[in-house]
């Protein structure tokens, strides 16, 4: 059974219908990435799955270790043991690098409200110097104002961030490469690795199909709200697949 599996999901946001039946099962410890060009329905697929300014799910199911989320709230799917790290990175900008990580352990009230749904600790999946050793960068900077981050810096700060969630399983990462320079896209995908290694499982959103293989075990493409191709890594760098992607 996959750790994470959509079946016919269709996502609509008022009249648009985004997400036109996608199906895709992301199996327990592998990199899977999602790709396909701007406006394929990758965000939208990512917003359904974690419940973050949801689109509506008319029909279709997602399923997250054998139980039934489509319905549930975002708190709780993060609660549960699902990550996201969104576009954009959505830092507290004013606050210190370190500040930003105490601020993002779940606190005892969230916990309290959402646990009803889930078992688990509460405890964060890893600790600040857990986090450190991931991220030396972070801890060089801990005391600076994270809106003075460079782009890079901030893009670690927003996965560590999303690792201070309790007992994770799944970690939505939406194109964390997104304007890098290509040397901090190297450093960043090198960190991808590693936290894969650590036990989580990992959707990576990219458009750069390059990057993408270069870390995740399999891929699906998306175009138009529908998978048009899964494979593996490899299957994927001897496909033909520039007419949907960005290479
Ligand atoms: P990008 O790489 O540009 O982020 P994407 O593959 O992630 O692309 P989505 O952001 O999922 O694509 O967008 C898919 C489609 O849904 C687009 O046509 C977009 O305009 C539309 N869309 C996204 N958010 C909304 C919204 N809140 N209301 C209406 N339409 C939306």
């Amino acid at each position: 059974m996959s750790l994470l599996s959509l079946t016919d999901v269709h996502a609509h946001y008022g009249h648009s219908h985004i997400l036109r039946g996608v199906s895709m099962g992301i199996e327990a410890g592998e990199v899977a990435a999602l790709l396909g060009r701007n406006g394929a329905g990758k965000t939208t697929t990512v917003r359904s799955i974690a419940g973050t300014e949801p689109p509506e799910v008319r029909s279709g199911s997602i399923r997250f270790a054998g139980t039934d989320i489509t319905e549930w709230p975002a708190d709780d799917i993060a609660a549960g043991g699902i990550g996201v790290v969104p576009e954009g990175r959505r830092l507290f900008t004013e606050l210190t690098v370190e500040e930003n990580l105490e601020l993002s352990k779940i606190t005892r009230g969230r916990w309290n409200r959402v646990r009803r749904r889930v078992a688990g600790s509460g405890e964060p999946t890893m600790t600040i110097d857990e986090l450190y050793d991931l991220f030396p960068r972070l801890e060089e900077r801990k005391q600076q104002q994270s809106g003075t981050l460079s782009g890079g810096e901030q893009q670690m700060l927003s996965i560590a961030r999303t690792l201070r969630l309790p007992d994770l399983q799944l970690l939505l990462l939406d194109e964390p490469t997104e304007g890098l320079a290509p040397q901090i896209v190297q450093t960043v995908s090198e960190s991808i690795r590693r936290i894969a290694d650590e036990g989580l499982t990992i959707l990576l959103i990219e458009q750069n199909v390059r990057e993408a293989l270069s870390v995740a075990d399999r891929g699906f493409v998306l175009d138009q709200g529908e998978i048009v191709y899964e494979g593996t890594a490899d299957e994927l760098e001897d496909e033909d697949l520039d007419e949907y992607l960005v290479v």
